[in-house]
């Protein structure tokens, strides 16, 4: 090695023409998505070129930068697409692509230490403190997403639960093996996961069924946990939904906050994409109940449109995170001057050391935009899924299969016989998306194969919901003449 090698360019005229010119692109590209085809699958050709073997040798930049413009960037799962309503997952924006520039620019570490990107991070506590109603005392935290937060949620319950021995002496101890939680049979996957990897399992989460709104049966809820007790069992948590994936819908979550606080349970509530509706005047009131949790997860990567990725855990007693996560000795022992001060630091509330400055982009866009913006966008794809309902309702051909709530609308296409539409929609779930028209996904509402569209880009407006119609009109009326017509993977 000689002593003047570095990564930083040689010639840094040369590299500045470049990184202009792969901004430019990346400019171009999003501002041209809408001619792009929403996803498209890649050719085998493309991806035997990702099985190379480790590269020895220095690649020119513009060389690969040509190859992420022809090899990576067209066969993205286009979320960032208007016609992207396939899962609930946000479209990001320049803005928010910018700002990730700057924060790999600082390449800041902020697990601690004395620097403003824990500041930034801090302002951010500030607003969703103010947002749900929180008080001062409430902690917050960035993390990958809803699956990790409400995994954290699950330990700290655990912790105010069992005490803090619990830390030292796992769940192995007589007795404690027996603690339940509870949440809506309609909650997400990763719930149950979250019991799992906190070393529950998942047999320890009652499901518990929904009423006719989707929302969690407060009776049987009461019911569980009262038959859990009476079994011997201690009942120390109640996750509520505020938009499930499938539907949706809100729990009554002043109704969850009151059972918890009767029975005692930590409230925690799942808003990965919903909790964000409270930047809407319209929304907020259906969210009522969500300022009396004990935490709340959710991410600004859906709703809130900020680029990959943003979760946050925000928890009322930030006491409580401490003492699930921080080894008291190293955080009460910190300096109080110097790059060391400043506790208590990111790395004593969660399970990372090393973190990226997620809350940079989060910042310039909350700012940038606005608090008032960004609910009209959360609105309006609401409007957007009422008028895809209305003309579901007004035509024959389609049927709706669950309540719109928010943002999301099951419905499917009415073919031949009763016995084949789950074959039939799937068969033109799969058209659509190879179309490249439009990209819904699927669920089953009912025992019965919906198709499901999930509405959270702000580029998504009406005339891509009327193409997302007309292509399922017209490649359901082929599939229902001829089966397997327009796919290639139907069988
Ligand atoms: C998306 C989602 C999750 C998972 O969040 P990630 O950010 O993908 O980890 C959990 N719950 C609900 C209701 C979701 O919509």
């Amino acid at each position: 090695m000689h002593s003047q090698d570095t990564l930083d360019p040689s010639d840094w005229q040369a590299f500045r023409a470049q990184a202009h010119t792969m901004l430019d692109d990346m400019l171009d590209y999003t501002e041209q998505l809408r001619q792009r085809p929403v996803w498209q699958a890649a050719p085998t050709e493309i991806r035997a070129r990702f099985c190379q073997t480790l590269p020895h040798a220095p690649t020119p930049l513009e060389q690969l930068h040509k190859r992420f413009m022809t090899e990576i960037a067209p066969y993205v799962i286009g979320n960032a697409h208007p016609g992207f309503m396939g899962w609930v997952q946000g479209g990001g924006t320049p803005t928010g692509m910018i700002a990730e520039m700057l924060t790999a620019g600082l390449n800041a570490n902020v697990g601690g230490r004395n620097q403003i990107p824990l500041a930034v991070e801090q302002q951010i506590l500030h607003w969703m403190r103010e947002l749900f109603g929180f008080p001062a005392s409430a902690g917050g935290l960035f993390v990958t997403g809803t699956s990790i937060a409400n995994f954290i949620a699950v330990l700290i319950a655990r912790t105010t639960q069992l005490g803090t021995t619990v830390r030292r002496d796992g769940l192995n101890t007589n007795g404690l093996q027996h603690l339940t939680a509870y949440t809506s049979a309609g909650a997400h996957g990763c719930v149950s996961q979250a019991m799992d990897m906190a070393g529950f399992g998942t047999a320890a989460l009652r499901q518990i069924p929904m009423n006719a709104s989707y929302q969690i049966d407060q009776q049987a809820l009461t019911t569980a946990i009262l038959a859990d007790r009476q079994a011997g069992l201690q009942p120390f948590l109640v996750i509520g939904s505020a938009g499930t994936v499938d539907v949706g819908a809100i729990d009554d979550l002043t109704a969850l906050a009151k059972i918890a606080q009767q029975e005692q349970l930590w409230f925690h509530i799942d808003g990965a994409y919903g909790a964000l509706g409270m930047l809407s005047p319209a929304i907020a009131p259906r969210l009522r109940g969500i300022e009396l949790a004990d935490s709340i997860a959710f991410d600004f990567h859906k709703w809130g449109q900020v680029p990959y990725d943003a979760g946050y855990i925000l928890v009322r007693d930030q006491a409580k995170q401490l003492d699930t996560f921080s080894a008291p000795a190293s955080y009460l022992k910190r300096e109080q001057q110097g790059m060391a001060a400043g506790s208590p630091w990111p790395c004593d509330m969660g399970p990372d050391l090393s973190r990226g400055f997620r809350a940079l982009k989060t910042w310039f866009t909350i700012a940038t935009f606005g608090a008032d913006k960004l609910g009209r966008i959360i609105e309006n794809t609401c409007e957007l899924a009422q008028y895809l309902k209305q003309h579901i309702e007004a035509e024959s051909r389609l049927e709706l299969l669950a309540p719109v709530n928010l943002n999301i609308v099951c419905f499917r296409f009415l073919g031949s016989s009763e016995q084949q539409l789950d074959q039939l929609n799937s068969d033109l779930v799969i058209a659509l998306q190879e179309s490249g028209i439009a990209a819904p996904s699927s669920t089953t509402v009912n025992q019965q194969f919906a198709i499901r569209v999930a509405i959270v880009n702000h580029r998504t407006n009406r005339s891509d919901i009327d193409k997302l119609i007309e292509a399922t009109l017209r490649l359901g009326d082929a599939l229902a003449t001829h089966p397997g017509s327009t796919t290639r993977s139907s069988s």
